[in-house]
């Protein structure tokens, strides 16, 4: 079985509030656990990016399904790969809103400059997820 991780950004649209957030994370971790798919979630009141992590065929026909969900646009893919092992293989759906994000590890992925993860290469997504999950495990929403 192929395990991929995939990264993608997207922008909120006006159809997306905290309760529809809310929703996505109800569904999120129900539907995640059946199909063996693992990840983070973040978000800001302009972006979300997310890491999903699962079987290849699992992961593919969700992200199909998020790319066309209407709470957000936009959609940018920055990594698919394969890889030997998950990187939150304790998080259904682990979920980060920005205003809690640590602000040293904000400055050291935006410089002084705005938060804009459509800047972000690949290895830089990936970085920041995984330093977003170390420094707020025990407040992760899971
Ligand atoms: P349905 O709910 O019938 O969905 C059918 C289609 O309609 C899908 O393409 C879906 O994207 C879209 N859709 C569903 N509800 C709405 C709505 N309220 N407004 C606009 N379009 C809608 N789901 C997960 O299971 N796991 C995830 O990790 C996950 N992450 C998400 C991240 C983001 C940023 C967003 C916006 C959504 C996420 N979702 C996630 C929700 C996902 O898009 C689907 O709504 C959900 O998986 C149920 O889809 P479904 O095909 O089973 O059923």
């Amino acid at each position: 079985m192929s395990l991929v991780r995939l990264i993608y950004v997207s922008r909120m649209t006006d159809d997306c509030d905290m309760e529809a957030i809310q929703k996505i994370l109800e569904t999120s971790r129900f539907k995640n656990t059946s199909l063996d798919i693992t990840g983070l979630l973040c978000y800001d009141p302009a972006f979300f990016i997310q890491c999903l992590e699962g079987p290849r065929g699992n992961v593919n026909a969700l992200y199909r399904s998020i790319a066309q969900d209407k709470r957000h646009t936009d959609v940018l893919l920055l990594e698919y790969s394969e890889v030997d092992r998950r990187l939150f293989e304790e998080w259904s759906m682990a979920f980060v809103a920005m205003g809690d994000v640590n602000k040293q590890l904000l400055a050291k992925y935006t410089g002084s400059g705005k938060f804009d993860p459509y800047r972000f290469t690949a290895e830089h997504a990936r970085d920041f997820l995984t330093e977003l999950a170390e420094y707020h495990t025990s407040r992760l929403d899971v």
